[in-house]
């Protein structure tokens, strides 16, 4: 038995099996070396075993998603039936003496940087084709097969140094009960997902993939950010009684939610839900949230092999407002770039994604043609239901009325009338131009998890930096104030989207300042409504004056703390 102590991510208990994702180059180091001849056979086996795996995969996404997303595992078992790959890491081995796994990671690395360089992006794209298999390989090798990709057993739990968000997208949800993590940020992709499926997470557990085996039975309490590995009979007892308590604690939250969302002196407000995937709406249905206030559509296509069509995007669309039956929608176009990336796209290389072409730049460039099938579904779906497009990352009125010709132009051609159309706040730019941007949209958004970032200059995906990293900061408090008001000023409806407003407390000054629209994971919707319902406008507000005029994360901590 032992436990280990992180920081918890996304909420809820689970007991389940460790499922650990090696990093393959770990495995590398880890490998026993052997004489030429042993490790000539075992680069022989990891090929066969390769094969058989990409079969079974492919199978699987055939059966799962169609038939263009199966292709990419025939083309790479077309890459492991070539001969010149093989014969190149045989060569290193008998040559170099190097063992199997480091053979591999050589020849692939040589055969990656050769292709990253040719002048066609076809070509270039095959460079991750390679890398994948170089990784698959590894892992046949070095007898740690379990694949990033491969199906899990019932109640697995996840261990990994880091997750993608396309990882949590390909994982069998139904099977996940938990992940855990050594590195992951609060408001990361990865974490949010994990919030919208239920899935209980932590991170920042050091060295985790090292001191934990698949197979061995955890106990995660991600409410006490505590993971506990084989554990003694006390410690389930104990551990059962706190889930139990949790699960009770979840009924009472579910008991709010037929109530409506006021404060106790009665000012109304508006809960919307954070979703990635149509399912979702289940969860936000359950909760009795009002409508969708953020669907970030691009989570829909990471794990696709070709660009979606049209009429793909339409019938996705359509299933989520339909599904809200006539409540308002608001559908985010593609914020593609920075962590996320489609297996449809070649990843530039950029020295730093995050702030690259990313969002509405990348739509208005390279991802025109995409943009644009996007704006086409979108208006397809507005013309039946209640639906408003967000455009995500947008920096002033140059790019944003660049987007909104490109949708009065397409919505003219197909003779359907423009639906809503509002911006996501989530730069210091659109903070600083504002009224400028007011005069052009229907309605605006705060998307706090990148506008903390970048006001901030702190990763939202690196861990440990609570005090570099927080929207209880005052300069980013003072922005979401500074749009709320001015928004408000111009009768437009803001809604805050961030992380932010699915945290009791901070949901709780958020109203304060004027704020009285909040989407946030259907998950987290409870407990914010059961804190709203106890507190006075007055009061909040009150709160709310004085974290404008702190000067320290920590006084604003304070006065959140005083609220939720
Ligand atoms: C945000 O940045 O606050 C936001 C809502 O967008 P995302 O988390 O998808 O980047
Ligand atoms: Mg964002």
């Amino acid at each position: 038995m032992r436990t280990l102590t992180g920081k918890m991510i996304a909420p809820g208990l689970a007991d389940g099996t460790a499922v650990v994702l090696l990093d393959t180059r770990w495995c590398e180091k880890a490998a026993p070396a052997a004489d030429t001849h042993t490790e000539v056979l075992r680069l022989q086996r990891a090929f066969h075993s390769a094969r058989v795996d990409l079969e079974a995969l492919q199978l699987r996404v055939h059966q799962e998603f169609g038939a263009n997303e199966a292709e990419i595992f025939v083309a790479h078992q077309l890459i492991l039936e070539d001969p010149t790959l093989r014969d190149d890491i045989i060569e290193r081995i008998k040559r170099d003496g190097l063992r199997a796994e480091k053979a591999i990671a050589a020849s692939v690395d040589d055969y990656a940087a050769r292709l990253n360089e040719a002048q066609d992006p076809y070509l270039r794209e095959r460079g991750s084709d390679i890398r994948d298999i170089g990784d698959r390989l590894i892992r046949h090798a070095s007898g740690h097969p379990s694949s990033r990709f491969s199906a899990l057993g019932i109640n697995s739990i996840i261990v990994a140094e880091e997750l993608m968000p396309s990882d949590l997208v390909e994982l069998d949800s139904e099977r996940l009960v938990g992940v855990v993590t050594e590195r992951c940020g609060e408001t990361s992709h990865v974490a949010i997902l994990a919030r919208a499926l239920g899935i209980p997470a932590v991170t920042g557990m050091v060295n985790v993939t090292r001191l934990i085996t698949s197979g061995q039975r955890l106990l995660l309490d991600s409410n006490r950010s505590e993971l506990t590995i084989d554990p003694g009979q006390t410690q389930v007892q104990s551990f059962r009684k706190r889930r139990m308590r949790f699960e009770e604690k979840r009924l009472r939250d579910c008991a709010q939610e037929h109530l409506p969302c006021k404060t106790a002196d009665g000012t109304d407000i508006l809960l919307m839900a954070n979703l990635a995937r149509p399912n979702e709406t289940e969860l936000c249905a359950a909760a009795n949230l009002q409508g969708v206030g953020l669907l970030r559509t691009e989570f829909l296509f990471l794990d696709h092999a070709e660009p979606p069509s049209v009429q793909e995007q339409v019938e996705l669309y359509t299933q989520v407002a339909k599904r809200m039956a006539g409540r308002e929608v608001y559908i985010r176009t593609l914020d593609l770039g920075g962590d996320k990336y489609p297996l449809f796209l070649y990843r530039l290389h950029e020295s730093n994604p995050t702030m690259g072409l990313r969002g509405l730049r990348f739509s208005l460039s390279e991802g025109l043609p995409l943009f644009q099938s996007q704006v086409e579904a979108l208006l397809r779906v507005s013309s039946q239901h209640s639906v408003g497009i967000m455009l995500p990352m947008v920096l002033g009125v140059d790019d944003l009325l660049s987007a909104k010709d490109i949708v009065s132009r397409i919505s003219s051609d197909l003779a359907i009338p423009l639906p809503p159309i509002g911006v996501l706040v989530e730069t210091p730019a659109a903070v600083l131009v504002i009224d400028e941007i007011l005069d052009c949209v229907d309605f605006v958004s705060i998307g706090t998890n990148d506008l903390t970032q970048f006001v901030l200059a702190s990763d939202r995906n690196a861990l440990d930096s609570e005090e570099d990293y927080s929207v209880l900061h005052p300069a980013v408090l003072r922005a979401v104030s500074t749009v709320s008001d001015a928004a408000r000023s111009k009768n437009t409806p803001v809604t805050v989207c961030g992380e932010a407003a699915g945290v009791p407390g901070i949901a709780a000054l958020l109203v304060g300042l004027g704020i009285r629209r909040l989407s946030m994971s259907p998950s987290l919707s409870g407990r914010v409504k059961h804190t709203l319902r106890s507190q006075h406008l007055e009061k909040l507000e009150l709160a709310a004056k004085e974290a404008l005029v702190a000067r320290s994360i920590v006084q604003i901590r304070e006065i959140v703390a005083s609220l939720g």
